[in-house]
């Protein structure tokens, strides 16, 4: 599957009729599927039993320590300054990545690496320098340029010598928190952080060869306008990150107590938010930047726009990714794994996880076995969310189905989304427009078999 990316196009109507509640679809059944059912005996199967695959694997590491409180935040996260608590964690995060090193072969290499949190840069020198000797003592990390290792920085927990140092420790990807440089905004939401300073660390980190450098931003946020989103990407647009992730702020104060310091009448309109994300995307288009799918843009030498171009490009619980052919090794708190047909979620307690850890088990608290209409569904929503298209005649060959008679429920309720010009339908293929481009997890809810069982919608963010 290949796809060269087309253009987005904004229709303020069709983003109100469809923009609703759903999935980001990092996977395919979706966490809310996971069940206790599922125990680490089941998980240490599963990783057993991957071996036979050869398949190079992927670490994601949890570090869910926050220094201060940014009020919009809805991650799991732990805002302290208690050292010592962070130091026993720390601690159990080794003896996890012992156990769980102890399951795969050591001949599988390390391609990709992901620490997110909370603030993996909360973490001092000695702490990041510790863990990273831990993964090494345990895994077999890929040292050439082929590895993705990335972490999530939060400028205002770095200076120049740390991302040296983040260099030194093999990461060859940033992603760094800006979400909006207003000073009026910053003030609202809790986290200030300045324009030269973030200009600085980009400096340096292109200084020291880091391949991809990500910004995120967050569009809704308490007294955004046009105007002052319009100052934050001109800023964004000269610095040049060479991706960028525009997240679209759920406000839901009875769910995220932080979120309860932000008033209600701070926030702007519906129509407003609607107006910074056509803005934006004007802006970012005529920047140069490509519209890669959901939230995320790129430039057009990214490897991630090059991955879409010749279809390596994959969805995973990072987002989008290039590296699709690892299986996945969840480390810490609330962290998710992904080993062949099985997900698994550790403890999202860090009580918890330690305990579980404490006394000499993995702390693997809920997963999936995928079954094969979730492996046929997962493969659909792969291709519309990474490519825009689906080939139906060739996934029927693929998988010994005949598509039209298996999917023709989800056919007859994709035909009112073609008649809104959100999709073209035709005997052998489903192509996404321009105009549903930026409604896509709209249309992969339509092959959701488990979506009409779920009551609480709110439990999803809106599309846009
Ligand atoms: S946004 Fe990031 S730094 Fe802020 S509280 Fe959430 S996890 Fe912590």
């Amino acid at each position: 599957m290949a796809a060269k990316t087309s253009p987005v196009c904004f229709d303020e109507e069709l983003i109100t009729r469809y923009g609703g509640r759903g999935p980001r679809y990092t996977s395919y059944p979706t966490a809310m599927q996971f069940s206790e059912s599922f125990a680490v005996d089941d998980y240490c199967q599963h990783a057993h039993d991957s071996n036979a695959s050869g398949k190079p694997l992927s670490l994601y590491v949890h570090i869910p320590f926050c220094n201060t409180l940014c009020y919009y935040c809805a991650c799991n996260k732990i805002v302290t300054r208690n050292t010592a608590r962070i130091q026993t964690y720390l601690h159990s995060l080794d003896e996890e990545i012992r156990q769980q090193s102890e399951l795969f072969d050591r001949g599988r290499v390390v391609r990709q690496l992901h620490f997110g949190g909370g603030t993996p840069t909360y973490l001092g020198e000695k702490q990041l320098c510790g863990l990273m000797d831990s993964l090494h003592d345990a895994f077999s990390l890929e040292q050439g340029d082929d590895r993705e290792f990335s972490i999530e920085v939060d400028p205002r927990s770095v200076d120049q010598e740390s991302i040296s140092l983040l260099s030194q420790l093999g990461f060859n990807r940033l992603s760094l928190g800006i979400q909006d440089f207003d000073p009026r905004v910053q003030i609202a939401v809790n986290r200030i952080q300045s324009v030269d300073d973030v200009q600085s660390l980009l400096g340096r980190a292109r200084e020291k060869g880091f391949r991809s450098v990500s910004f995120d931003l967050i569009y809704g946020l308490p007294h955004q306008t046009v105007e002052s989103f319009d100052r934050t990407l001109s800023s964004v647009i000269e610095m040049r990150p060479d991706r960028l992730a525009i997240y679209n702020y759920a406000h839901l104060p009875q769910r995220f107590k932080g979120q309860r310091m932000i008033k209600d009448s701070q926030l702007p309109s519906p129509q407003v938010k609607l107006e910074i994300l056509h803005h934006t995307i004007d802006r970012l288009s005529d920047a140069g930047y490509e519209y890669v799918g959901m939230d995320h843009f790129a430039l057009p030498d990214d490897d991630l726009v090059i991955a879409r171009n010749n279809g390596t490009l994959q969805r995973n619980f990072q987002g989008y990714s290039t590296h699709g052919n690892c299986d996945l090794v969840g480390l810490g708190a609330s962290a998710i794994g992904s080993i062949g047909n099985a997900y698994s979620q550790n403890s999202p307690s860090t009580i918890e996880y330690e305990a579980m850890l404490g006394a000499g088990r993995l702390p693997v608290k809920r997963g999936l076995v995928v079954n094969h209409d979730d492996r046929l569904r997962a493969q659909i929503i792969q291709a519309l969310m990474c490519y825009d298209e689906l080939n139906m005649a060739a996934f029927s060959e693929r998988n010994d189905i005949d598509f039209c008679h298996y999917f023709a429920d989800e056919l007859r309720r994709l035909i009112p989304l073609e008649r809104h010009g959100l999709l073209e339908l035709d005997a052998d293929r489903i192509v996404i427009t321009s105009k549903g481009r930026l409604l896509l997890r709209s249309i992969a809810m339509v092959f959701d078999r488990y979506l009409a069982k779920e009551q609480d919608g709110s439990r999803f963010s809106k599309a846009i």
